[in-house]
């Protein structure tokens, strides 16, 4: 018999965190927080403890928690059709391939469940697009994040990732993000296409440049090869539109006309309940034909209503201004704290509610033997109340959702400021 059932008989109550830790598969190492109830912003523990959460669950609540009007699209459509199998057609995920082609532009979506299974099919349309040449090899960023299977880890620029778990997926090269000549240098004839993330999220909030995705767009049409896109993290209205580069390119000549060949979508398209997609430009739209790839689960009714009502919300209630003029405003304030707390904050990166801030190095406060900053500056803003994520070893996200207030963002960065004085 297990612990859980001698302890259940022995009339015990085992924590929430001694059970996960004892049947849980330990992939995560974990703050020592049980979460249990949220709304909108707010999150509260087991213990009654208080939080604001502006990691959104690592930039997935788009809407906050327990939005009622999420909440009510689910009940309705869990009430009339969960799931049905992708052999049939259904209202819901047609609507919802329209509305993504609608913001995006010409062609259609695949749908998945999550962003590594969103690349995943990025790297079976790029191989199938290129096999008939003998072309196979995707070029992606230094830093970059992908994905946790066998090929998104070799596709992530980060070698941390991949340790241990060789032999590794041929057919990826690395490169510097936004040095349009490395790329060039690292072109082979067996290349088919570039992966770009329009924001690195887990790399640090690294935005790719303007004039480099231009370049690479008109390379990479030059070469017949395919610039795919990595939205997961930076898109679904985060930085101010629906894709982080229609962002990034305003202002640059030609900007609204550039168009990736296919882009990977999770996170916040579900606002929480698990869904991914893939756009694919119309010329590349049909590659991938019938039983050469496919998912149970993807695209459910359930997940696919979901999402409709959360983009229609976001589109009624102008989330993506609100994301776009709230984040620089945060920004602006980040920035004044950067000036104010030089010694311990180096710089804010990033676009809209997508927003990192890097912490300087050796920082006596975490000189502890293994310390590591990001994970120790995000335990004290914990204990203070209010939840961030960690990125790399020195920097803390804001991916809040994108109904955030002007009022609750004050009240963030001043639990924020707070911390950042004790750590000073
Ligand atoms: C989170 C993330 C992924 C992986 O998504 P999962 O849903 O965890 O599989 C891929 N790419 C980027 C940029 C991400 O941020």
């Amino acid at each position: 018999m297990n612990t859980w059932n001698a302890a259940l008989k022995a009339g015990a109550k085992l924590s929430t965190q001694e059970l996960m830790d004892q049947f849980v598969v330990p992939t995560y190492r974990r703050f020592p927080i049980a979460l249990q109830k949220g709304q909108g912003v707010d999150l509260w523990a087991e213990s009654g403890k208080h939080y604001m959460d502006l990691g959104g669950g690592i930039a997935v609540n788009a809407l906050g928690h327990a939005h009622p009007e999420i909440v009510e699209a689910l009940r309705l459509q869990a009430s009339s059709l969960m799931h049905v199998s992708n052999l049939y057609y259904q209202r819901p995920q047609a609507e919802l391939a329209a509305t993504i082609v609608g913001e995006t532009g010409p062609g259609k979506v695949f749908f998945c469940n999550s962003g590594a299974e969103a690349n995943e099919a990025l790297f079976k349309l790029a191989r199938r697009v290129g096999h008939d040449q003998g072309r196979f090899e995707i070029i992606t960023a230094t830093g970059s994040f992908h994905g946790r299977t066998l090929a998104g880890i070799a596709a992530c620029g980060q070698e941390k990732v991949r340790q241990n778990f060789g032999p590794i997926t041929p057919g990826f090269r690395h490169v510097p993000l936004n040095d349009f000549e490395a790329l060039k240098a690292a072109w082979s004839a067996s290349t088919i296409a570039v992966l770009i993330e329009g924001i690195q999220g887990e790399g640090g909030i690294h935005p790719a440049q303007a004039e480099y995705l231009k370049k690479v767009r008109e390379w990479t049409k030059e070469q017949n090869a395919l610039l795919l896109m990595d939205s997961v993290q930076c898109g679904f209205y985060r930085t101010g539109r629906f894709q982080s580069y229609q962002r990034l390119m305003e202002g640059v000549a030609g900007g609204e006309d550039f168009l990736p060949d296919a882009i990977g979508m999770a996170k916040s398209l579900g606002a929480g309940f698990p869904m991914g997609a893939v756009w694919i430009r119309d010329a590349y739209a049909d590659v991938l034909g019938a039983g050469s790839h496919g998912t149970t689960f993807g695209g459910t009714p359930l997940a696919c209503a979901v999402a409709l009502k959360t983009m229609e919300i976001v589109k009624r209630d102008h989330l993506d201004d609100n994301a776009r003029n709230l984040g620089e405003w945060m920004k602006e304030r980040l920035n004044g704290l950067v000036e104010k707390y030089s010694a311990t904050l180096k710089e804010v990166r990033g676009v809209g509610l997508m927003l990192g801030v890097q912490l300087q190095e050796g920082l006596s406060a975490f000189s502890g033997a293994g310390d590591v900053p990001s994970l120790k500056a995000t335990e004290a803003l914990a204990e203070a109340g209010l939840i961030l994520i960690p990125s790399g070893t020195h920097t803390l996200r804001f991916l809040p959702p994108l109904n955030l207030t002007q009022d609750e963002a004050e009240r963030a960065l001043t639990i924020f400021e707070s911390v950042i004085k004790t750590i000073s």
